[in-house]
Formats: structure tokens, C-alpha cells, sequence
């Protein structure tokens, strides 16, 4: 007979269909009979971390590596919203996040219109993860979570914190900032420094302290 166990990944174990669980001591107890053959299924932990991102910034860099200490994927998504002026277009945005993250194979970038929900579920995943920069973002984040779960109750939200130097950056700030000609240095990644400046046709700035 044949059994399905949803287990949670193990690194150091990528096949475990038709193994025997009797060598799988961890499982050992939940079988009838150990010496039964199971089909065995990964739940790969995915998590959806949803936003404008126009454009990214250090702080959501920061979310993202974070992120990745506890899923092991994550799929960044670009909200394509016509209804919000956005100085980056949504090719632009998805773009920018994929050149950061070239080399990180389990982050993902899509763009996304529509109910939240109906995106993590097309894309397999329950989870949504959030940046909590200060008491301020906590009562939008409270209520859109509380509506998230409420449009579908499997979906749980995480709220991340940045690290203390990123928690004042928002997007709008580092716009503005870069309009004026103001020095981004260690606030964007290097490649959104550079677009920034394309936009707003600056040179680039060191800091003068
Ligand atoms: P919005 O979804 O309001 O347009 P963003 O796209 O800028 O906001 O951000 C997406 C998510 O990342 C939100 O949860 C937001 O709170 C979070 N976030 C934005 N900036 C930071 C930051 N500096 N540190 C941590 N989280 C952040």
C-alpha cells in the first residue's frame, strides 16, 4: 500500500519516493506497519512578499534576506496598479529586482494584478510576508492582513522588521532624495542608484560627512 506523507524539507534528503520508512526513524511511529513504502511529498516553503517596489530599496533588500533564513523561496511581487503613478514602470521595477537577486536562485519576480490571495494561491503559497518599519505601517499592514484573511483564512501574514538602518527608508523618500540630487549611498542597491539618476538626469553624489 501506498501512503502520502506531507513532510517539511530536508536539505540532505531529495528523493524520498518508494524509500522505506523503516530507515526513516523520524517517521518510524506513524507508520502501522514500518515496513510499508511511502510516496513522500515536499512542501517547499514559498512566501510571497508583495509591494510597488518603486524602486526597491535597501530595506526591502533587507526583507527579502531575511526572508530567505526562513523559506526557502521567495517570490517577490510587483503590484501593477494603473490607478498609482509610479516613476518606475512595472517592467522596470520586476526588472531591477531580478538584476539584484541574479544570483539568488530562490528568489523569484513577478508582477501582479488583482486579489492578493488569488496570486499566492495560483502561485502554491499561503504565505504573505510584510515589512514593519514603525508603529505607523501597523495599522494599514493590521488591516489589509486581517482583509487577506478574511478573502481566504489559510493565508497567514508574516511581519518582518529591517535591520534599525533601514527602518526610516521608504521609496518616496529615496525618490525625493535622488530628485534633489541628494547622495543614496547605502540606501539602493547600486544598480537603483543608477537608474534613479537616469530618471532624474543627476550626477552621482558622495556623502559630504
Ligand atoms: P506599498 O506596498 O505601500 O507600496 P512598498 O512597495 O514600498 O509599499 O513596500 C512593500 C512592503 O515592504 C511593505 O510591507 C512595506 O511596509 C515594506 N517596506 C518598505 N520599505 C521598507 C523598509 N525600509 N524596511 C522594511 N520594510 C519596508
Amino acid at each position: 500500500m501506498t501512503m502520502h506523507l506531507v513532510a517539511e524539507k530536508r536539505r540532505n534528503f531529495t528523493n524520498w519516493d518508494g524509500i522505506s520508512l523503516t530507515k526513516q526513524n523520524n517517521f518510524d511511529t506513524k507508520l502501522n506497519n514500518p515496513g510499508e513504502r511511502v510516496h513522500c511529498v515536499y512542501m517547499i516553503k514559498k512566501a510571497v512578499y508583495p509591494g510597488s517596489f518603486d524602486p526597491i530599496t535597501n530595506g526591502h533588500v533587507d526583507i527579502i534576506r531575511r526572508g530567505l533564513e526562513i523559506f526557502d523561496e521567495i517570490l517577490v511581487a510587483v503590484l501593477e496598479n494603473p490607478k498609482k503613478e509610479s516613476l518606475f514602470s512595472t517592467k522596470e521595477r520586476v526588472d531591477m529586482i531580478q538584476e539584484i537577486f541574479a544570483h539568488e536562485e530562490k528568489v523569484e519576480v513577478n508582477s501582479f494584478h488583482g486579489l492578493l490571495v488569488d496570486f499566492a494561491n495560483t502561485h502554491a503559497s499561503k504565505m504573505i510576508i510584510r515589512g514593519l518599519r514603525a508603529i505607523s505601517d501597523f495599522e494599514y499592514e493590521f488591516q489589509m492582513a486581517l482583509m487577506n484573511r478574511k478573502l481566504d483564512p489559510e493565508i497567514e501574514t508574516l511581519f518582518m522588521m529591517p535591520s534599525l538602518n533601514y527602518s526610516f527608508l521608504s521609496s518616496r523618500l529615496v525618490k525625493e532624495v535622488s530628485m534633489l540630487g541628494g547622495c543614496l549611498e547605502g540606501l539602493v542597491p547600486e544598480e537603483v542608484e543608477e537608474k534613479l539618476r537616469d530618471k532624474y538626469k543627476t550626477s552621482p553624489k558622495t556623502n559630504s560627512k
